[in-house]
């Protein structure tokens, strides 16, 4: 295994700066910034469409980084193979679990810090908010990306990963679910949001949904901006988003909604 800087080098830091890959691959974590490790058979779908918009500039800032793992690169024989035939039969295809542990030992070696293990996999626990916020508070997280039909079941036994969902479907790959688990993720990290606010603010932080928003024109197709909005009174405003944000709950969320009065009345006791 070498760090070559090929398409199909094992270990591979994605960013888009104009410094030499290997400068990036034998130091991976040069500000020590959070790093998004990612085992996949798909590395150039990486860094997709968080390479966009606030996540892209600040992959390119250094806030975050990303090192790929190409499955293809630990393959048996001259086609590299990665995945084989279920054991008891049935369609499709698995991949090997010897080929998955020599991936998933070099990405360990690489991370450093705090570095939860999981599988993306819809038998996985829900990902959610409070994931992402407990993950942003790491140093990282190593992630396996599945596709046919999944992995060899002693691989997870073996490595105690944890899985973990994007929601209740089935995906052809582990890579979409890993984007968006990055996303929410990233977000969280300080620097990444222009507004440090606007974190703070949004739907799942506070427990509720966020109220709804609105900008110019003031008036669009008959219908207009409440008035409140343009009222300028800051008070009034923010009881307005709040009674918004618990109306909007109540209604699309009700599960929310009760976890919401669960929590209230709870702190109070406190
Ligand atoms: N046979 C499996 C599905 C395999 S789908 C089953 O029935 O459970 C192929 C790969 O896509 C999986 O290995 C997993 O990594 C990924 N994947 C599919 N759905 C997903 C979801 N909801 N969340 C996260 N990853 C998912």
């Amino acid at each position: 295994m070498t760090d070559k800087p090929s398409r199909s080098a094992g270990r591979i830091a994605v960013r888009p700066t104009l410094k030499p890959r290997e400068l990036m691959t034998d130091t991976p974590d040069i500000a020590g910034s959070w790093t998004a490790q990612l085992i996949t058979l798909f590395p150039q779908a990486f860094p997709g469409v968080l390479g966009e918009s606030l996540t892209g500039k600040a992959l390119q800032d250094g806030l975050w980084q990303l090192q790929t793992y190409n499955l293809r690169d630990y393959g048996i024989g001259k086609h590299r193979n990665v995945d084989d035939t279920p054991a008891g039969g049935g369609a499709g295809m698995v991949l090997r679990a010897d080929v998955l542990e020599a991936a998933i030992m070099d990405a360990r070696r690489g991370a450093k810090g705090i570095v939860p293990l999981v599988y993306l996999s819809p038998r996985g626990k829900r990902f959610d908010q409070a994931m992402a916020r407990n993950w942003a508070r790491m140093d990282g997280v190593t992630m396996l990306c599945g596709r046919f039909e999944g992995v060899d079941e002693r691989v997870l036994e073996h490595f105690n990963i944890q899985e973990v969902s994007l929601g209740d479907f089935v995906l052809t790959g582990g890579e979409i679910a890993a984007q968006a688990m990055i996303d929410a993720t990233v977000r969280l990290l300080p620097g990444v949001l222009g507004n440090a606010e606007s974190a703070v603010e949004e739907s799942f932080s506070t427990g509720l949904l966020e109220h709804p928003q609105y900008t110019k024109p003031a008036d669009w197709q008959g219908r207009a901006i409440p008035d409140v909005l343009l009222s300028g009174n800051h008070a009034k405003i923010a009881e307005w988003r709040r009674q918004m944000a618990e109306k909007i709950t109540r209604e699309k969320r009700p599960d929310l909604w009760a976890a919401f009065g669960e929590n209230k009345t709870h702190k109070q006791d406190q």
